[in-house]
C-alpha cells in the first residue's frame, strides 16, 4: 500500500514509512492512495470472528508490504489481549434500535486505546527491524496522552515525552500519565495552557536540531495508523447488528474528525453505512461546515467535554481532499487559503455530496447533562459527557428509526467526575480494578517554566531511556 499526501507535493510513501511520518512535507495528511474495497459476501463472511481476527482482515491492506502476515496476527492479539472485556468494544442497548458501541475498556478507559495500543506495538516491530529510535513529543489536555504512554511504555525503541498544562488536568487523569514509571516515559507539567504545549510540540517538529538526529514521531490523529486501527470497530459493531445485510449509522462525538473519519472509510471500504452524525460541544466548527457550508475559525471555549475543545479539526482536510476530487494542488491552495483567512467554503455540489451521508449537531453543557440524566433515569447507564453529546444528537439528527443507530462511546464516565456530579443523577462512580489503586501509586513528572528552549534542554538530556542523546 502506498500513501500520499493531500497537498499533492510530498513523496508517496509506504505504510513503515507513514508510521513514522508526522505531518507530510508539503503540509498535508497522508491518505492511502487507493483504499481497499470488501465485497458484501467477504465482509458477510467475517461475522462472528474475535475482535484481533477481524481487526487483522480489516487492516491487511493497509500494511501489505511493511509487516508479514504472522507478525500481524500476533501483533493484533497482544494489542487487544490488553482489554478488560472479552468482547473488546462491547455494545450496549439504550433504547428502542439505539445502541452505545462501548469503546473505554481499555487500558486508559477511552477510545484512543484502541489506536495508540497498537500504534506502540507497531513502532516497536518497525524500529526493531530497522534497528533505530525515536523520540515522540506530544501535548495533551488528557485522554491522548495516558492512552500514549501506556501504548508506549514497553516500547525498547521509543521515549516518550508528553506535555501537559501544569494543575490543569483532572487528578484522575494526571495520575493515568505520571505513575507510569518507565525510563523511557517522560512527563512534563508546563507551567502554561494546553495551546502553550500545543505549540512547543509544533515548533519541535518544525526544528529538531536539539534531537541531534534522532527522528521525532507524532502520536496524534495526523498520524495514519491511528485513523487505521479505529476502522475495525465500525466493522465489528454493524456486523453484530445484521449488517452486511442491512445498513447502520453512526452518532461520534468528534473534536478533531479522526475517528468519525475512520466510519467515512469503513464506508467507503464497503460496509453499509447509511449515515455519519458529527456530534460536537459548542466549539462546533465541524457542525458550522455540516450545517452551513462555512468552516471558520473561531474563539475556544471551555467546556463539560474536553476531549473535545478545538478550534480547528486537524483531519477534516482528509474529508476535504476527498470531495475536491483528490486534488491535491487545489486543496493545498483552499488549506493556504483558510490558513491566512481563518475561513472556508466548498462548492455547493461538494457540500451537497457531503450532506448525504453527514449530518451534524453542537450541544451546550447544559443538554449535555440533561442528556446523562435522561438517559440515566431511562436505563440506569451513566454517560460520560462525550457520549451524551453523541447520543442528544442521533436522537436529533436521526433519518431512520428502522435503522440502528450505534453512538460510540468515547469514554469511561469515572474520567469526567465534573459533568456526572453537574448532571445530579447521584451516581457514584468507582475506578476499575485495574485502577483501583490510582490515587496511591507513586507519581514521576517534572515541572518545567513555559520555554521551549527549556523543554527541548530537558528533551536531549533524557531522549536515550533517560540518558542523553
Ligand atoms: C479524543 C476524544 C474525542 C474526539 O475524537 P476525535 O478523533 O478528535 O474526533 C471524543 N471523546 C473523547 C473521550 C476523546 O478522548
Amino acid at each position: 500500500m502506498r500513501y500520499i499526501s493531500t497537498r499533492g507535493q510530498a513523496p508517496a510513501l509506504n505504510f513503515e514509512e507513514v508510521l513514522l511520518a508526522g505531518l507530510a512535507s508539503d503540509g498535508g495528511l497522508y491518505v492511502p492512495e487507493n483504499l481497499p474495497r470488501f465485497s458484501l459476501e467477504e465482509i458477510a463472511s467475517w461475522a462472528g470472528l474475535p475482535y484481533h481476527e477481524l481487526a487483522f482482515r480489516v487492516m491487511k491492506p493497509f500494511v501489505a508490504g511493511s509487516i508479514a502476515d504472522a507478525e500481524f496476527k500476533a501483533i493484533l492479539e497482544e494489542t487487544y489481549a490488553g482489554f478488560t472485556h472479552s468482547s473488546i468494544a462491547p455494545l450496549r442497548q439504550l433504547d428502542a434500535n439505539e445502541w452505545v458501541l462501548e469503546l473505554f475498556h481499555g487500558p486508559t478507559l477511552a477510545f484512543k486505546d484502541f489506536a495508540l495500543q497498537l500504534l506502540g506495538r507497531l513502532l516497536d516491530h518497525v524500529l526493531a527491524k530497522r534497528g533505530e529510535r525515536v523520540v515522540i513529543m506530544g501535548a495533551t489536555s488528557g485522554d491522548t496522552g495516558s492512552a500514549a504512554i501506556e501504548g508506549c511504555k514497553r516500547c525498547e525503541n521509543v521515549d516518550i515525552f508528553i506535555l501537559h498544562p501544569h494543575q490543569r488536568v483532572s487528578e484522575v487523569q494526571r495520575r493515568q500519565m505520571t505513575t507510569l514509571l518507565g525510563d523511557n516515559i517522560h512527563n512534563i507539567a508546563i507551567e502554561g495552557n494546553f495551546d502553550d504545549c500545543q505549540e512547543m510540540v509544533k515548533a519541535s517538529f518544525a526544528d529538531q536540531g536539539f534531537l541531534k538526529g534522532t527522528p521525532l514521531v507524532a502520536v496524534n490523529s495526523i498520524n495514519w495508523a491511528r485513523i487505521m486501527a479505529q476502522i475495525v470497530y465500525y466493522f465489528h459493531a454493524a456486523l453484530q447488528l445484521g449488517a452486511p445485510a442491512r445498513s447502520i449509522a453512526f452518532s461520534v462525538p468528534t473534536g478533531n474528525f479522526g475517528d468519525i473519519f475512520a466510519g467515512y472509510l469503513a464506508r467507503n471500504m464497503g460496509l453499509p453505512v447509511s449515515q455519519l452524525v458529527v456530534a460536537t460541544n459548542r466549539n462546533d466548527i465541524l457542525h458550522r461546515f455540516m450545517s452551513g457550508n462555512r468552516y471558520d475559525k473561531q474563539q475556544l471555549e471551555a467546556t463539560l467535554s474536553p476531549s473535545m475543545d478545538i478550534m480547528v479539526s486537524s483531519n477534516f482536510e482528509r474529508l476535504l481532499f476527498d470531495l475536491h476530487g483528490r486534488d491535491g494542488l487545489a486543496l493545498a491552495e483552499l488549506m493556504a487559503n483558510f490558513r491566512s483567512s481563518g475561513t472556508l467554503t466548498v462548492a455547493d455540489d461538494r457540500w451537497t455530496e457531503a450532506r448525504k451521508l453527514f449530518d451534524s449537531l453542537a450541544v451546550n453543557d447544559e443538554e449535555t447533562c440533561a442528556t446523562i440524566a435522561e438517559v440515566f433515569a431511562a436505563t440506569g447507564e451513566v454517560l460520560d459527557p462525550h457520549t451524551a453529546i453523541g447520543v442528544r444528537a442521533a436522537r436529533e439528527c436521526r433519518r431512520s428509526l428502522a435503522t440502528p443507530m450505534v453512538v460510540l462511546g468515547t469514554a469511561h464516565p469515572v474520567k469526567f467526575p465534573e459533568a456526572v456530579e453537574k448532571a445530579g443523577i447521584g451516581a457514584t462512580l468507582s475506578l476499575p480494578t485495574h485502577l483501583a489503586d490510582l490515587l496511591q501509586r507513586e507519581e514521576r513528572c517534572t515541572v518545567l517554566p513555559n520555554d521551549l528552549a527549556a523543554v527541548q534542554a530537558f528533551v536531549s538530556r533524557h531522549g536515550k531511556r533517560g540518558q542523553p542523546l
